[in-house]
């Protein structure tokens, strides 16, 4: 299958964080720009499937950023505007770009969210709980009839607060997507591989740790792929690239509709793929000028640069 030719598969649901983000890395500072996990997941889904979104915004959100995702193969019928404000993110990077510092979370309109879903979303076969607190996650999900496939991801924020709830939603997806930290964390394991066999204990059949610029690790109880990250020269700001990994994962899955582990890998390839162009500007700005003619080019390159032959 070409990944070129344009979304034809899904459709895929993506639930969770719309934001205002501000954010300084050493390369540059942003403030209150579109931000959110499922900002990120969703419009890097829509290069490969139709994507309805389901989360909150507040009186503040403006029309613009309604349409730029409108303008994206993006369903926005589940995305609820309440009064009150958007949630807000600040964080900053330091040279060590693999780790965020937060500096503030304000939930807002999140506080009060009861995600309700049109009726017409709750057959999508494929799901993905983005970053989120863990109790809006499974309140989609009991909403949802008999998806094809669940994916998750959560945070150190909600790991800390709401861990009961987050290891009710590692029991009920199949695959768990978190980055190294947050691996050790939920588990208590120093060692990634022994880290993501303890994910496995907890639920899902397949766990993805991301490394950041060291690419990703998917494991399931027959087997590891190791996947390398496109090595860039230029990074402005990380932030969305975990989120726009997920989207492009489960968007690419949902084309295929297949998730074996032959076309998981290559999932997982998109992800990195995908990630590479957002943390190549703030905000969503690389993600929206970018064109599937780009994404199916450094596709391939990844696969050349990453052959070898036989020992
Ligand atoms: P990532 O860099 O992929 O881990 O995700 C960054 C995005 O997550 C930012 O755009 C934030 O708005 C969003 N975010 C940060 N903290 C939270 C939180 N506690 N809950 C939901 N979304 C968050």
């Amino acid at each position: 299958m070409s990944i070129a030719s344009g979304p034809t598969g899904g459709p895929v649901l993506i639930v969770g964080s719309v934001a205002y983000d501000s954010v300084r890395t050493p390369f540059g500072e942003v403030t209150e720009v579109l931000g959110g996990a499922a900002s990120y997941a969703s419009v890097s889904a829509s290069f490969f499937s139709p994507v309805r979104m389901v989360g909150v915004v507040g009186e503040d959100f403006t029309y613009e950023h309604v349409a730029t995702l409108a303008h994206r193969d993006i369903d926005l019928a589940g995305l609820q505007r309440s009064s009150g404000k958007t949630f807000r993110w600040s964080g900053y990077y330091e040279y060590d770009l693999n780790q965020a510092h937060t500096i503030a979370t304000e939930l807002n309109v999140f506080q009060d969210f009861r995600p309700d879903l049109p009726a017409n979303y709750r057959d999508t076969p494929y799901v993905f709980l983005a970053n989120i607190e863990p109790g809006l996650q499974l309140s989609v999900l009991d909403q949802m009839r008999r998806p094809k496939l669940v994916v998750c991801d959560t945070m150190n924020f909600w790991i800390e607060s709401a861990r009961e709830k987050l290891l009710e939603v590692l029991a009920r997806c199949d695959i768990a997507l978190m980055n190294d930290a947050e691996a050790r964390e939920i588990t208590g394991e120093p060692n990634l591989i022994t880290a993501a066999r303890r994910v496995l204990d907890l639920g899902p059949g397949i766990a993805i740790i991301k490394k950041g610029e060291h690419g990703a690790l998917m494991m399931s109880r027959e087997s590891c792929f190791t996947a390398p990250s496109y090595p860039l020269e230029e990074i402005r700001d990380p932030t969305g690239a975990g989120d726009t990994f997920a989207g492009g994962l489960i968007g690419y899955l949902a084309r295929c509709g297949e998730t074996d582990d032959e076309t998981l890998r290559r999932a997982v390839i998109a992800g990195s793929v995908m990630a590479s162009f957002t943390v190549e500007d703030f905000s969503l700005d690389r993600l929206l000028r970018l064109s599937p003619e780009e994404v199916a080019e450094r596709y391939h390159e990844i696969v050349a640069m990453t052959r070898f032959g036989a020992f």
